[in-house]
């Protein structure tokens, strides 16, 4: 898809606003640009946290964080995931790094499918059935998530070329089909519990995580 199309089928509207965001992480008190975009569908909506870099500050290929909302991860703390692990540890980066980026897509809930037929999906679990197959017999896809909102904000902030943080090759491949350089893709190390074993043995072997 050209940038062009891009633009006219996602962000034909007055979309993004802008403000500072203080934030507490691990005792430090951070200040964040931080910029609201939503697209003409309602579900087509982000939040991206920007450490710019201060006066004198060395600015390379900005580092970015893509990351798909998890209300049972990001915010309680689950452990049948590694979402929270993720984010605290591509936020380690992205405050250490200027024009560090979190791009934060809370539509993005259980790979795309919705928070409900996430849910629905680990009752299945529940009952033996792996992360993917669980999709399948719900009748969701495996993964449903669609990354032209995320590249109409790369495009928009000037970030054409980045240093993506994920473990996932179909997300670097997918932001190359909307037109991003990956020049690099870092790895986001977490360490495994015993709830999430098996759904990070599921990523690795059937999902071609790099973990
Ligand atoms: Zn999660």
């Amino acid at each position: 898809m050209s940038v062009t199309a891009v633009k006219s089928t996602v962000l034909d509207v007055d979309w993004s606003t802008q403000t500072v965001l203080p934030i507490e992480f691990r005792g430090r008190e951070i200040q964040l640009e931080a910029r609201a975009y939503q697209g003409c569908d309602p579900t087509y909506q982000a939040l991206v946290l920007i450490n710019r870099p201060k006066p004198g500050e060395d600015v390379k290929i900005p580092v970015v964080r893509v990351h798909s909302g998890c209300v049972t991860g990001d915010i309680f703390h689950s452990l049948r995931c590694d979402c929270y692990q993720q984010l605290q540890a591509a936020l380690e980066t992205i405050v250490d790094t200027p024009n560090g980026v979190l791009i934060y897509l809370p539509y993005h809930e259980g790979r795309g499918i919705g928070l409900v037929n996430k849910i629905r999906a680990y009752a299945l679990q529940d009952k033996g059935l792996d992360t993917v197959d669980a999709n399948v017999e719900i009748g969701e896809p495996i993964d449903a998530r669609e990354y032209d909102l995320t590249a109409a904000i790369l495009f928009d902030l000037g970030f054409n070329e980045i240093r993506l943080l994920t473990n996932n090759p179909a997300k670097v491949e997918a932001l190359r089909q909307e037109g991003i350089t990956v020049a690099e893709q870092i790895p986001v190390v977490t360490e495994p519990s015993i709830y999430n074993q098996r759904y990070l043995e599921t990523k690795r072997v059937r999902m071609a995580h790099k973990l």
